[in-house]
């Protein structure tokens, strides 16, 4: 099979200054929906699991106040809380939770070595990797102002909240077109705030935009600031930058949707997993596994398409089983 290329490990030796080295037999990275799944399905199948939380205790979840699409909740709860009862449900089963960041890794043995904190070396016969995805922000200071009042990286779970309303989509490629698209099923109006004269989205999804009656460009608009009383009421855009036409426009809207990017965390892996231009870890179609045997990816990490808690969630409980499959048949 050539799904995955070969790659060479001899420059990625790891000999940091250790304090200390535990052997385990599953090591899950990250408590996003992904990690705390496969935690749930990983000690119910006594894999004896420890899964560090990084920095961000409970994942992207807990940025968000509402969540109305995960199945289960029939009137809804708020991100932090439905992690809550991930992390709760993973402990009910032995799952042993620490917060630690996985600093660097070594998957050129059998057992695969992670080091955490810089400080201190797990290593695990099974690796799962949930360390999820980052979506790109502009660095204004409006959008930390507005952070849950009109600003969304993420139609598919906000959109509903603006419905009958104008909102405006920032970039021009494929999950732009395809969040405005699915914001005007939606809402009254959305503008798409693209910087160039040109969309970078497939021909298709182009038209889609070009030719829809609620959707309409603005062309090599750049949004500078947002302003609003209780949350967002419109955007100052500047338009024409740096031309001799360059001017400042001000746009009535609700909600601000960034869709200019999302960043995989998988830095540290990198060298060691094979991943595609943007960086998501690559998985052999229809499971979990990596290139490196033991090593699993679940969730936003692996998945550049979906970025949803449901499908993080079905992707980590995935992990877990190819891990217990793997043990079996290795150990
Ligand atoms: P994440 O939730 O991103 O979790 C990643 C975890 O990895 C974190 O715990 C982090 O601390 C940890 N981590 C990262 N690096 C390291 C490291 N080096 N060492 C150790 N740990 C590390 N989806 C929905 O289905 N419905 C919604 O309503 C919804 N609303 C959203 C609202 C917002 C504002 C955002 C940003 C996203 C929303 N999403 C929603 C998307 C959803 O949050 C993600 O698809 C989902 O959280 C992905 O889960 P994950 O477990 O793969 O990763
Ligand atoms: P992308 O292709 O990188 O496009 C990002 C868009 O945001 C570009 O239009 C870019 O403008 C703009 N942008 C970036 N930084 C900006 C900034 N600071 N200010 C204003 N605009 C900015 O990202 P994506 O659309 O998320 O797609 C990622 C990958 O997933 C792509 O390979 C895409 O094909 C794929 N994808 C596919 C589908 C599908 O096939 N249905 C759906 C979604 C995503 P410029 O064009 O000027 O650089």
């Amino acid at each position: 099979m050539d799904f995955f290329k070969p790659l060479d490990l001899s420059k990625n030796s790891q000999k940091p200054d250790v304090e200390s080295i535990e052997k385990v037999h599953c090591l899950i990275i990250g408590s996003g929906p992904a990690g705390y799944t496969a935690a749930i399905y990983a000690s119910r199948a006594n894999l004896k699991p420890v899964l560090y939380t990084g920095l961000q205790m409970g994942g992207q979840l807990t940025t968000t106040t509402e969540v109305d699409n995960f199945p289960g909740y029939p009137n809804g709860t708020n991100g932090p809380a439905m992690m809550e009862d991930f992390r709760k449900q993973a402990e009910r089963f032995g799952t042993d939770i620490r917060f630690g960041i996985a600093t660097k890794v070594d998957f050129s043995g059998k057992t695969h070595k992670v080091t955490i904190d810089d400080n201190k070396i797990v290593e695990a016969d099974t690796v799962i990797i949930a360390t999820g995805a980052t979506a790109r922000y502009l660095g204004l200071e409006a959008e930390s102002r507005y952070s849950g009042m009109g600003v969304s990286a993420c139609a598919t779970c906000d959109g509903f909240f603006y419905k009958g309303k104008d909102v405006a989509v920032v970039g021009g490629g494929d999950t732009a077109a395809e969040e405005a698209t699915y914001l005007a099923g939606l809402c009254r109006k959305v503008y798409m705030i693209v910087r160039r004269n040109v969309l970078r989205a497939s021909k298709s999804l182009q038209e889609e935009v070009l030719n829809h009656p609620k959707i309409e460009i603005l062309w090599e608009h750049q949004a500078i600031d947002l302003f609003g009383e209780k949350g967002v009421e419109g955007v100052v855009l500047v338009k024409k930058k740096g031309t001799s036409q360059e001017e400042i426009v001000k746009v009535k809207i609700d909600g601000f949707f960034l869709a200019i990017g999302h960043t995989p965390n998988s830095e540290i892996f990198r060298d060691f997993l094979e991943t595609d231009e943007t960086g998501y870890i690559k998985t052999l179609p229809g499971s979990t596994k990596t290139k490196v045997p033991g090593v699993f990816a679940a969730g936003d990490v692996q998945d550049a398409v979906y970025r949803q808690a449901v499908t993080a969630a079905g992707s980590g409980c995935m992990a877990a089983i190819d891990a217990e499959r793997y043990l079996s048949e290795c150990h």
